[in-house]
Parts: C-alpha cells; sequence; structure tokens
C-alpha cells in the first residue's frame, strides 16, 4: 500500500530488523504463492483467500484488512488499474492482463510490505517492457539505500530509469518509511522533488515502490473510494520492496525466493 502523508521517521534495531525481515517473509511467500498460482478465470477475491490465509498460517494479521477501512487483504490492481484495487469475487483475471498484487503483514508489532506485477499467460511487448523496466527501476533505487544519501538519490535513480523509456512514475502516491506503523517517514518519491530531502540513516527501513504508467504520470480514484487508476487508461505496474539501511549497504528484507 502507498501512503500520501507525512509521518515522522525513526531508525530501527539489529534486532527491530530482524523482526521486519520475518514480517517481509511472509509477505514474500504471499507474492510467490500468487506467482505460481497465477491463471486466466481465477477471481481476485480467491487470491486475497489464499494470502490471508497463509499469512495467518504463519502467525501474522493482513496488515490491509480494515486499513482505513480497506475491505480485503490484499489489494489487486488489474491492467489500468494502478494500486489499492479491492478484490472481488466477481472479477477474473483473463489471459493477457498484468496482475499488481500489493501485501502488507503486521508480525510482533511490526510491518512487512511489498508488492508485485504478475502477467496472466501471454502478455503484450509493451506491457512485457513495462514489468522489466518497473522492476529494474525499483532495483536502482534499492541500490541507492546507502547510509549518507539522500532520498532523492533513490528517487533520482527510479525516475532517471523510467523515463529513458518513454514511461511515467507516478507521483500522487508515494513510498514510505515502515516500521511499527504501516506509513512512516520519510516520504519515498518515484521522482525528484524540489524541497530538501532526508539522508538515509544507518537502521532506516523504507519501501521503495514505484508505480509506473506507460502514459501520463496522472491518475483518478474510482468512486468505491480506493482504486486508483491511470488518467489516460493505459496500463500500469507496481513493484516494491521494504529495504533496511545498513551499514554494509541496502538489505532487502521482502526478497522472494529465486528472485530475479
Ligand atoms: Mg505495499
Ligand atoms: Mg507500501
Amino acid at each position: 500500500m502507498a501512503g500520501n502523508q507525512e509521518k515522522s521517521i525513526t531508525v530501527k534495531t539489529a534486532a527491530e530488523i530482524e523482526i521486519m525481515q520475518q514480517a517481509n517473509r511472509i509477505v514474500a511467500g504471499v507474492l510467490s504463492l500468487l506467482q505460481k498460482n497465477m491463471r486466466s478465470g481465477l477471481t481476485t477475491m480467491q487470491m486475497d483467500k489464499w494470502a490471508e490465509e497463509y499469512c495467518r498460517d504463519h502467525g501474522a494479521e493482513p496488515a490491509f484488512k480494515g486499513y482505513r477501512g480497506f475491505p480485503g487483504s490484499l489489494c489487486i490492481s488489474i491492467n489500468e488499474q494502478v494500486v489499492h484495487g479491492i478484490p472481488s469475487s466477481k472479477v477474473k483475471v483473463r489471459e493477457g492482463d498484468i496482475v499488481s498484487v500489493d501485501f502488507g503483514t503486521r508480525y510482533k508489532g511490526f510491518y512487512g510490505d511489498s508488492a508485485v506485477t504478475i502477467p496472466v499467460g501471454r502478455i503484450s511487448e509493451e506491457n512485457e517492457k513495462l514489468l522489466t523496466v518497473t522492476r529494474e527501476a525499483l532495483e536502482r533505487g534499492i541500490n541507492q539505500v546507502r547510509v549518507g544519501n539522500r532520498i532523492s538519490d533513490i528517487s533520482r535513480a527510479v525516475q532517471e530509469h523510467v523515463e529513458k523509456f518513454g514511461f511515467s512514475v507516478v507521483r500522487q502516491f508515494v513510498g514510505h518509511g515502515i516500521g511499527i506503523s504501516l506509513h512512516e517517514g520519510p516520504e519515498v518519491p518515484n521522482y525528484v522533488q524540489k524541497q530538501a530531502s532526508p539522508r538515509v540513516l544507518d537502521g532506516m527501513v523504507i519501501a521503495i515502490e514505484p508505480m509506473v504508467n506507460v502514459g501520463t504520470h496522472k491518475v483518478k480514484v474510482l468512486k468505491d473510494g480506493w482504486t486508483v487508476i491511470t488518467a489516460d487508461r493505459k496500463p500500469s505496474a507496481h513493484f516494491e520492496h521494504s529495504v533496511a539501511a545498513t551499514a554494509d549497504g541496502p538489505l532487502v528484507l521482502s526478497r522472494r525466493e529465486g528472485e530475479t
């Protein structure tokens, strides 16, 4: 889930980061499960049920369920939907769709948060490119999570990579610090802002989450109050990892097994 509110910045101890790694491993397990089982005809409600079940079976709570009234455990956003899509028993994914799934857990008082966009069967070349570029942009952002850097170094790495391929980054929603709250400071925008940006601190944990559009960066929210779609209805992709800044460099807490 992406934030859009200013919150205070905290740093975590090594022991707290260890707990956050456990919270994020459960998130990664859910996303891997969805990647493995994604197929045409699957309802988004079925995916939500699998996610919640896996999460509770592993001793965690689904973080998004009830968050400001969000009805699902999983945010599922298909094609032109950017983020925060609501699971439904009436919506089935189809061959050629790109399905962004965003999941969060609460475990031993700490949050985990990660997202991936999954293709259903064969997808268009343009969508293939969109997924590759968004995934790469996330990795470039992660590589800037170095003590002494500024958050804007992350933003710049993401933005430059995305725009090199003619795609655009969403501005209305941003990444965020994460810890004992789902959304903490600092904000982690996917574009460079004019104002001064905070330093990356040892022990800071942030969720970096590029939301990348084929067309305009502009988005709007549907009448359900949640689902964010692109203003031009062109496709959008979303990849997210929770990352700790350590003296040894970035530590990706939500890495999935076998992720490339
Ligand atoms: Mg998320
Ligand atoms: Mg997030």
